[in-house]
């Protein structure tokens, strides 16, 4: 079973929204296991880091720029293909081509405030990852209910 870690953030709207509980759910009910997560406010040094693929593409100021705006949840999520599943779960970039029941389609509209972030490879995981947190961050050594019955296969 190929157990991997992502890195999810509620973006600023998400936050505003009062969505943080509702976003955390749809990953928490999938199963998946969150090992680490804070609230901060993104600094212009951190949004750089984070989005440095982006840098230099028309939409990256103002990105940078709302990303920076208000504070957002940062989280660490393990499990299996949990790179492509919590994509799947956030539904594509753009809301309104997002699938219903994902998280970008039933609760954003426009693809700038589009709720959430999730990595999009275990390389970009690891390397936002070491963006937000320390190795000492990770909550490790317990297991959720899912992981107890999946390891039971
Ligand atoms: N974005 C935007 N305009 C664009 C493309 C992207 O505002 O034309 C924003 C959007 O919030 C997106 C983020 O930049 O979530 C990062 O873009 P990416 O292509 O990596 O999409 P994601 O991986 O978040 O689906
Ligand atoms: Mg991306």
């Amino acid at each position: 079973m190929d157990r991997e870690r992502t890195f999810i953030a509620i973006k600023p709207d998400g936050v505003k929204r009062g969505l943080i509980g509702k976003v955390i759910t749809r990953f928490e009910e999938k199963g998946y296991k969150i090992i680490a997560m804070k609230m901060l406010t993104p600094t212009k040094e951190i949004a750089a880091k984070h989005y440095e693929e982006h840098y230099g593409k028309p939409f990256y100021d103002g990105l940078v720029k709302y990303i920076t705006s208000g504070p957002i949840v940062a989280m660490v999520v393990e499990g299996v293909n949990v790179v492509k599943g919590a994509r799947h779960i956030m539904g594509v970039t753009q809301p309104d081509e997002a699938d219903v029941g994902s998280i970008r389609a039933d609760f954003g509209q426009i693809m700038k405030q589009n709720i959430v972030h999730g990595s999009d490879s275990v390389e970009s995981a690891q390397r936002e990852i070491s963006i937000y947190f320390t190795p000492e961050e990770m909550n490790t050594g317990w297991k959720t209910v899912a992981e107890m019955l999946i390891d039971e296969e």
